[in-house]
């Protein structure tokens, strides 16, 4: 077998590829681009596979293992690849089961325990299992995206471990191939036979001849998943590994991190949800107060224990939107708090306990600490806050980061004030500083010192490192207590265990899976943690520094661009980092793969992946392949490819990554910056063209209405357009029509005079758009009559006795000098009303937000840095005056219940809740708003021949079925496409919010 960081022969690769295609039906990707996306976990590592193979079903994975081991090439087993320590990443093929394999195979609500195919997500069981009243009790804090076949190789521990333990305390089963081929059932010893039960004969007699060793050396916490579980049949946990004491080989394989058996399937314990939760949020004085108490609290039985510190409080303090909870958390000024959590079926007995943690507080001399919480929406919040906090910690901007390293350290919680303030020592030392967080109640406190791994991180990371080890041997803990071995931490396993269990180990690796197929060189013989040539971004002397290659970009990145100080956080000044592509390159580096674009349920980030699950068609794997092309590694001229066109193809600008993605990922963005690359260098379409230009021939077609409409009356007629301009002929395009707004508009609803505008007490200028200008001008001029009645002078925001244009359609065309041209003639035009106060209302999200957004990347200076704030939707607008009084106009009942759907751009800068409050202004009216992700249209994307099915996908995810489920609801949306979507889709017609208000106005 080759070592993980050695390479697989071309030719071997070309076979391994051939005999996958031909063999199996599981989808084989050998290009650069892919192989490079899967060369990185949320590690510091990055190694290039030889391939990845993607499949379908379990007859594809044992193929490809049979294949794999014709061909001696290494396995690398993936879930989401969230892993943090460079587990998933390695040089030979990698195997992904999470986007087919992922079904639930049984359930026994009786016997409380599911099957379940490896690539299922821990968030989509338990959604399956609420209907038994039941859950999967590991609640890693990447639920959303880690895979069940992840969490049990890397023997994942949620929050509330102390309640439900780790992963090992609740697989119940497995089954699994070894590198022979071999399928093997994994699970109580009493029941095994065959290959499994002399793989545990052999297990008993290596426990049984070290039970010396492993008395003295293995860890007594609950958290440790390093090395294999060779304590098994003799149980070194707090917690017992079953229930009856009894040994599970299934247990075995627990946290081996992939290295001993490819998982089929797992069986898995549930135990009943919680119908009540408490919690009591105790505020201290000081951080080793908080630490110390740690140990006394836990003996009131509480589900979890979480450490906030005081940079987090500040963090939090500092959002407007978390300032309230976080508020409504403290008493006074707390160095820490700890969230003490009491769950289960009798509310009378938690809030018991909440006393009884008030108590004990005043007994262990900190009286009047505890902010009882007793609803579940302030629990949420704070919960929320927590998660919160640490993204913002993520987003550090610069080439230091928070590495995760010795972030899991586990020692006994008697230990636990010592061992922080050491540490505390050990950072400082070597000049930098630590953020704690997270599981106090098992003694796992979670801390990133900042380092830059591109410069003097390797050598800071080993002195760290080594001083961590000696505490936590000092405390007798764990080194790796919850994320693994992987790469960075797996030459600590023979320091943990010494060098007669490490070969015991090693013999349990030899007995499963002796030629090594398996993830070789990882927990046993594994590489050092600071071998360079590992690293994402190798530093100056490694064998292939990290570079990036010189760029002119068309957007302004230099806010990333800089550097940060790794104890004040500090970054320096914009466009002083020394990026050679101008902060493009920084930006896209801020991905750290952390894979919360994974995530299904909430929110709108990512649309494109929700439908595909592939790899490439996520904010990650896009970001990824942005960072390898512009740092070359993947080959001259690999920015402006066709492989990164496709890429990027998919991904509709919803912005959802700009605002859900934890680092600020702005894919959005980039994919303008690329697209602006990509077209000067192959040139625009005739596609192109058509959506780019919209707003300069639509007032010239919209006279000749009739005749630009027969593409969708005439037969045949879609047909051929489909064929010349690549708009999809299963889609009707936008009805022109002759009463544009512009033809429409009644001059008298406007004031034209910016002086009288300025000087009136309620003013707004309208802007409005091409869309709706030309194909919806009814909504339009709905917005303006509402104004109007809530007594507003208006303005219209006009040149020459017609349209402005926000640039939009050319930005999606990658026509930035175009769209730069647009926006400054619109910046210049309100500029003055703006300096007088007056604010810009706008109907279309993606057009009006433009103002907000890209208009501040395009080098217009502090004009657009002044227009931007006072750029509003008429929802953000109405919404503001309500609030201050000076919008109030009465409004009739609605006819029906309001559905909401909201465009992508509403959703990522936070206009959702205007207009829900705007909404809320009817009487009786309790809109809903539909838990939608993109719509599917996003502009013209669509409309495009090619995006037809994925569009319709995207739709069908949740807004469409929503919709048909309320047959009677009058469905608001603000989007364009998004009507047009609603309508194809659903044959509904929705509606512009300014609409509705002004019928029941
Ligand atoms: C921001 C952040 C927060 C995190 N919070 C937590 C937390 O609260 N608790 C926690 O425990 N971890 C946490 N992690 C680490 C990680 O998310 C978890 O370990 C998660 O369970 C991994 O799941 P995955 O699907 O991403 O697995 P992967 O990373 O894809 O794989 C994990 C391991 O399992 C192996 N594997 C995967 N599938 C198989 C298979 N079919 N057969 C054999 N081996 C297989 C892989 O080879 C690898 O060694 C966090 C990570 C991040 C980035
Ligand atoms: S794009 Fe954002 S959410 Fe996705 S993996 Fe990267 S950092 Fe995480
Ligand atoms: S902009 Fe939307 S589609 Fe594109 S990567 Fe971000 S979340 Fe995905």
């Amino acid at each position: 077998m080759k070592s993980v960081s050695g390479t697989v022969s071309t030719e071997t690769s070309t076979i391994l590829s051939r005999r996958l295609k031909s063999e199996t039906q599981g989808e084989v990707l050998f290009d650069p681009g892919s192989r490079g996306r899967y060369a990185t976990d949320a590690s510091i590592y990055q190694v290039m596979p030889v391939g990845v193979f993607v499949p379908r079903n379990d007859r594809d994975v044992a193929c490809a293992i049979d294949i794999a081991r014709d061909l001696k090439v290494p396995i690398v087993p993936r879930g989401a690849g969230t892993s943090q320590c460079g587990q998933t990443v390695g040089a030979g093929l990698v195997i992904d089961n999470s986007k087919y394999r992922h079904a639930i195979l049984d359930v026994d609500a009786e016997k409380r325990t599911a099957r379940v195919e490896p690539g299922l997500v821990l968030d989509h069981l338990n959604a399956a299992l609420k209907k038994h009243g039941l859950w999967h009790p590991v609640d890693v804090s990447t639920s959303a995206q880690a895979t069940l076949g992840g969490m049990a190789g890397n023997n994942s521990c949620g929050s509330r471990s102390i309640a439900y333990g780790n992963m090992v305390h609740n697989v119940l089963g497995a089954t699994a191939w070894l590198s022979d081929g071999t399928e093997v059932g994994f699970g109580p010893v009493a029941s095994l036979t065959g290959r499994g039960a002399r793989i545990a004969d052999f297990v008993r007699e290596l426990a049984r001849s070290h039970r010396d060793e492993i008395e003295a050396n293995w860890p007594k916490v609950l958290r440790r998943v390093a090395g294999y579980n060779l304590d098994i049949f003799d149980n070194q946990n707090e917690r017992p590994y079953t229930g009856d004491g009894s040994v599970n080989l299934a247990h075995l394989l627990v946290g081996s991190e992939g290295t001993l058996a490819f998982t089929k399937d797992l069986t898995l314990k549930l135990v009943p949800l919680p119908r009540n939760r408490v919690l009591g949020v105790v505020n201290f004085a000081s951080f080793h107060a908080a630490m110390d108490s740690a140990q006394h609290l836990v003996r009131l039985g509480p589900s979890a224990v979480e450490l906030v510190d005081r940079i987090m409080i500040e963090l939090a303090l500092s959002n407007p939107v978390f300032r309230p909870t976080m508020e409504s958390a403290l008493i006074g000024r707390p160095e820490a708090i700890l969230l003490v959590e009491f769950s289960g079926e009798d509310k009378p007995a938690l809030v018991k306990k909440l006393k009884e943690l008030v108590a004990l507080m005043g007994d262990i001399g900190q009286p009047g600490s505890v902010v009882e919480m007793e609803d579940e929406a302030p629990q949420k919040n704070l919960w929320e806050v927590r998660k919160a906090g640490l993204n913002i910690m993520m987003s550090l901007k610069g080439d230091g980061k928070p590495v995760s390293f010795i972030e899991d350290c586990a020692v006994p919680l008697a230990h636990l004030a010592e061992y922080t303030a050491a540490l505390t020592d050990v950072f400082e030392r070597n000049g930098t500083h630590g953020t704690w967080y997270a599981h106090a109640s098992v003694g796992t406190l979670h801390v990133r010192p900042i380092l830059d791994m591109r410069r003097d991180g390797a050598a800071k990371m080993r002195r760290i490192a080594e001083d961590a080890s000696q505490l936590v041997r000092k405390y007798k803990g764990a080194f790796s207590g919850e994320h693994g071995d992987g790469l960075c931490r797996g030459e600590w396993v023979a320091w943990q265990f010494g060098s007669r269990l490490n070969d015991a180990l090693r013999a349990i690796k030899q007995e499963m899976d002796p030629i090594g197929l398996f993830s070789p060189n990882r927990i046993i013989d594994p590489p050092r943690m600071d071998d360079t040539g590992l690293f994402r971004f190798p530093p100056p002397g490694s064998k292939h520094p990290y570079t990036v290659r010189p760029l002119q970009t068309v957007l302004d990145w230099s806010d990333w661009n800089v550097q940060n100080d790794p104890v004040t956080e500090q970054t320096s000044s914009p466009g002083s980092g020394g990026d050679a592509a101008r902060g493009f390159a920084k930006a896209a580096e801020m991905c750290n793969n952390n894979g919360h674009c994974r995530k299904f349920d909430a929110g709108t980030m990512c649309p494109s992946y929700r439908v595909t699950r592939d790899e490439r068609h996520l904010t990650r794997g896009r970001a990824n392949s942005l960072r390898l092309a512009l740092s070359g590694q993947l080959g001259e001229g690999a920015l402006t490819s066709r492989a990164m066109y496709d890429t990027l193809d998919l991904c509709v600008s919803c912005k959802g990554c700009k605002r859900e993605c934890p680092t600020g990922v702005d894919m959005a963005k980039m994919k303008v910056e690329f697209l602006a690359h990509y077209k000067k260098e192959h040139g625009y379409t005739l596609k192109d063209r058509l959506v780019a230009h919209l707003p300069d021939y639509a007032d010239a077609v919209s006279r000749i209405a009739g005749l630009a409409n027969l593409r969708d009356r005439l037969p045949g007629l879609a047909w051929i357009s489909e064929k010349i301009t690549g708009f999809s002929a299963r889609r009707q395009l936008p009805r022109w029509r002759n009463d544009t707004f512009w033809a429409a508009h009644d001059a008298g609803l406007f004031s034209g005079r910016e002086q009288t505008i300025a000087a009136a007490p309620k003013a707004a200028a309208l802007f409005v758009d091409t869309f709706n200008a030309t194909f919806e001008s009814e909504n339009a001029l709905a917005a303006a009559r509402v104004l109007k009645k809530a007594g507003y002078t208006l303005y219209l925001v006009q040149k020459d006795q017609g349209r402005h244009c926000c640039g939009r359609t050319f930005l999606a065309a990658g026509m930035v000098d175009k769209a730069k041209a647009r926006l400054a003639a619109l910046i210049h035009e309100v500029l003055p009303l703006v300096r007088a106060g007056v604010s810009i209302v706008g109907l279309e999200p993606s057009c009006l937000l433009t103002l907000r957004d890209e208009a501040l990347s395009l080098g217009l200076g502090e004009a657009a840095r002044t227009v931007a704030p006072q750029a509003l939707l008429l929802e953000e607008f109405l919404a503001r005056e309500a609030k201050a009084g000076r919008f109030a106009l009465s409004f009739r009942p609605a006819p029906a219940p309001i559905l909401l759907h909201g465009h992508c751009h509403q959703k990522a800068f936070g206009a959702v809740a205007p207009i829900l409050d705007v909404l809320r202004l009817i009487p009786g009216a309790k809109p809903e708003l539909i838990e939608t992700s993109c719509c599917g249209m996003a502009g013209s994307f669509g409309y495009d021949t090619d995006h037809y099915e994925v569009s319709m996908q995207m739709a069908e995810l949740s807004l469409l079925p929503a919709i048909r489920r309320n047959p009677d609801a009058v469905v608001v949306a603000d989007g364009t496409s998004c009507r047009h979507q609603i309508a194809h889709g659903a044959g509904r017609q929705a509606r512009h919010v300014a609409v509705l208000l002004d019928e029941l106005s």
